[in-house]
């Protein structure tokens, strides 16, 4: 029988542990959130983000700044947000203004507030396997992985995708759980290698965002699926494997939607009582 593997339940579980952490705290950690322009999909986002916060008694301060505000401002803004002391964490919402470089702007957020945990600091330190801070996603996928019950010591895990924000830290994070891990990317695909690398996978995660692009027949049977990818066809939403197909193959499998998503709001605020406690 195939399980599923929601997000909602693990999130449950990680959000208890926050709410119990938070009232070991001194005072309500605080998260500031930047929200530049009125983009409707970061809108969701924070409203999402509020509502988690108040439930585990976090502080969530939203800044509105507007759309055409210049990176130089943008930069003093977060500068004085790392000086001041009533502040836990940082995050800049996305989509971002085209004339902002994001990755620039954002490496001003202190690697001690940054929630999202993708400061140069912070990933730094997952290489080495002593983070605190973890990046939301990657981290996501680890609670998915680990929820399934399932050694992950030398098993053979394959990542299709290897962006900044999923497949590079969670290689890393992989590793630290001694999986023999492949990272496969765009190079992969178009030398016709793909299908080759996931047929062998009992751990397969997937994160690139085109739908159907892992075929149902190509999952080997027993395998644990994590599909990140999130894609809209028609009116629905559907991840990057062909999930009836995969079904039926599969031991563990997200759903798209309900997988990874519902663990990512809960994991930054995972990140934030980290933060919390680092600034002590
Ligand atoms: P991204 O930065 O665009 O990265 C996509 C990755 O897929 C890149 O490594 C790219 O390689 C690779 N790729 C592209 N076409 C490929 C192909 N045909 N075969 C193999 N690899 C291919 O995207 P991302 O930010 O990592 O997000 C990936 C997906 O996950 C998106 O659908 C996104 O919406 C979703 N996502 C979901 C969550 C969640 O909370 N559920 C969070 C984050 C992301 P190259 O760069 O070399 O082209």
């Amino acid at each position: 029988m195939t399980k599923l593997l929601e997000g909602r339940i693990v999130a449950e579980k990680i959000k208890e542990e926050i709410r119990s952490q938070v009232q070991g705290l001194k005072s309500p950690p605080v998260l500031v959130s930047i929200l530049i322009g009125d983009d409707p999909g970061a809108i969701t986002y924070v409203s999402s983000q509020a509502k988690t916060a108040e439930s585990l008694g976090i502080v969530y301060k939203l800044f509105k700044l507007e759309h055409d505000i210049t990176e130089e401002a943008l930069i003093d803004f977060i500068i004085k947000l790392n000086t001041d002391k009533d502040v836990n964490g940082v995050i800049i919402q996305m989509p971002i203004s085209q004339h902002i470089d994001y990755k620039k702007v954002s490496e001003f957020i202190s690697p001690f507030k940054d929630v999202e945990g993708m400061h140069p600091a912070n990933m730094g330190k997952v290489l080495f396997g002593r983070a605190r801070i973890v990046a939301c996603t990657a981290n996501a996928i680890m609670e998915l992985l680990n929820s399934t019950g399932v050694d992950l010591y030398g098993k053979e895990v394959v990542i299709v995708g290897h962006s900044e924000i999923v497949g590079k830290p969670l290689m890393l994070l992989l590793l630290e759980k001694f999986a023999t891990v492949t990272v496969c990317h765009i190079g992969t695909s178009k030398v016709g290698k793909l299908e080759e690398h996931v047929r062998r996978a009992e751990v397969l995660i997937v994160a690139v965002g085109q739908a159907g692009l892992i075929k149902g027949e190509w999952i080997k049977e027993g395998a644990i699926v994590i599909d990140v990818g999130i894609n809209r066809v028609g009116d629905k939403v559907v991840g990057d494997v062909e999930f009836e197909k995969a079904q039926k193959r599969a031991a563990f499998i997200t759903p798209v939607p309900g997988g990874v998503g519902p663990l990512t709001v809960a994991l930054l605020m995972r990140n934030l009582v980290e933060a919390a406690k680092l600034q002590k």
